[in-house]
């Protein structure tokens, strides 16, 4: 079978995971279960992928080399082509189902053929002296067994978020990391973007006062299509609902501008009758999260109403809006100070910087051994918490937690 004809096939296999587990073996090497119902499978290049026409710049002496694993959407038209505004980082290597597009975009970014791997035979990276880590950029519910994979060859890692679909998954993820005693980095690019840097220091400064209402939403219609042919509405690669790769931006934003952790959370999903789309996965996600000071925050997602992206933070003394809020680029962020004076405008920087500002952050936690801001521990912490929205949401219910996110009682 060509590779055309392979991504053409159903995007999932029940009961999957032979390939995987049966090449370990005959390496000698740990198995890895693959989650029931999930497979790794090449897709065809993306739409509207613009690949470099010159070679990548020269790079430093302690640059960190990167293997992407799944050059998808979001790898190809994001991430790669900002590698090279990153000072310390340059892709080392990439692994595909689809080995068109690995010998495409292999060329284009100056990856020599050795280094270029399939799922089958990813873990001979661990011979290649010029990965130093790995980047997971696959569908989330593929996250867990591939990182470990990587720590298994001896990589460092930055996956994308969600860190998995269940905190078990992610516990498994930081042990791995831990025994390898290789770096863990949760992909969360907006902790590196102007605007809602600023705004994280803003809020700490009490630039709203005390917090009391934070309001969030990311949303867009899903095109016309079905769990077997796109992974995010397909339960096993994607979660519950939308909450698990878009409103978990509301969700974050509410925690790094409010500093706290929910302690109680009732949630409210919506699944359409008769709509192919919504046969797994819920359309749409409202949940309402109480923090200790009090404060209160509403957040909404969908995959079923027109775009939206938005985080409004409201206290006693002022309110932040950022509109657009986690996006690619565009943002921008309005300061309320109340008593007559008028918004404030902030211009703090380029939302473009984020991508590059991530990269250099995850290779200089390498190289340097800095602290890493945002670590496995959070995607656990954010998974948690999005196990407690989705229980609400199933049993209607409210959901008391604890300090470290953990469902009480
Ligand atoms: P895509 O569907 O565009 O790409 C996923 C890639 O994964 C595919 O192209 C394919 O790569 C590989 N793959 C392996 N197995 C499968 C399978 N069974 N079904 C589908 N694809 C498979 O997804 P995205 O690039 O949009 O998203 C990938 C990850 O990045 C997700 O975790 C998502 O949450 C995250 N993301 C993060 C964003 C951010 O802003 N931080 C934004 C968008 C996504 P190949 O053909 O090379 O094998």
């Amino acid at each position: 079978m060509n590779d055309t004809a392979l991504t053409r096939r159903r995007m999932l296999q029940v009961g999957g995971g032979g390939v995987a587990a049966s090449l370990a073996v005959m390496a000698g090497g740990p198995v890895f279960a693959q989650p029931r119902g999930v497979s790794v499978e090449g897709q065809p290049m993306p739409e509207g992928v613009t690949l470099p026409e010159t070679p990548p710049r020269p790079r430093r002496a302690d640059s960190v080399g990167i293997a992407v694993v799944g050059l998808g959407d979001f790898a190809l038209k994001q991430m790669m082509p900002r590698f090279d505004q990153a000072q310390r980082v340059h892709v080392a290597a990439l692994v595909s189902g689809n080995r068109d597009k690995l010998r495409r975009v292999g060329d284009a970014y100056g990856v020599p053929p050795a280094s270029r791997y399939t799922y089958d035979t990813f873990d001979q990276i661990a011979q290649n002296k010029g990965v130093d880590a790995v980047y997971i950029v696959l569908p989330s519910g593929l996250h867990a067994q591939w990182t470990e994979r990587a720590f298994a060859a001896g990589k460092h890692v930055l996956c994308e978020k969600p860190m998995a679909l269940n905190p078990a998954e992610c516990e498994r993820m930081i042990a791995a990391s831990r025994r390898a005693d290789r770096k863990l980095m949760i992909a969360y690019r907006v902790h590196f973007e102007p605007h809602n840097v600023r705004a994280m220091e803003l809020m700490r400064e009490g630039a709203v006062g005390d917090l009391r209402t934070l309001r969030s939403e990311q949303a867009y219609v899903f095109e016309r299509t079905t769990p077997s042919e796109n992974w995010r509405l397909n339960s096993a690669l994607a979660g519950e609902s939308p909450l698990e790769d878009l409103g978990i931006y509301g969700l974050q934003a509410a925690l790094y501008l409010s500093g706290e952790i929910p302690e109680s959370i009732s949630a409210q999903s919506f699944r359409p009758a008769g709509d192919p789309r919504f046969s797994q996965i819920a359309a749409s996600m409202s949940s309402q999260l109480r923090f200790p000071s009090g404060a209160i925050a509403q957040l909404a997602t969908s995959y079923d109403s027109l775009g939206r992206n938005f985080v409004d933070a409201r206290g006693t003394k002022g309110a932040i809006l950022l509109d657009p809020a986690t996006s690619y680029s565009g943002q921008t962020l309005k300061v309320e100070s109340g008593e007559g004076k008028p918004p404030r405008m902030l211009t703090p920087g380029d939302p473009e910087r984020q991508f590059a500002g991530e990269l250099d952050h995850f290779a200089n936690a390498i190289r340097d051994d800095s602290k890493i801001i945002v670590p496995g521990e959070m995607g656990l912490r954010d998974v948690r918490l999005i196990n407690a929205i989705n229980l609400s949401a199933r049993e209607r219910r409210t959901v008391r937690l604890n300090p470290d996110g953990t469902m009480r009682g």
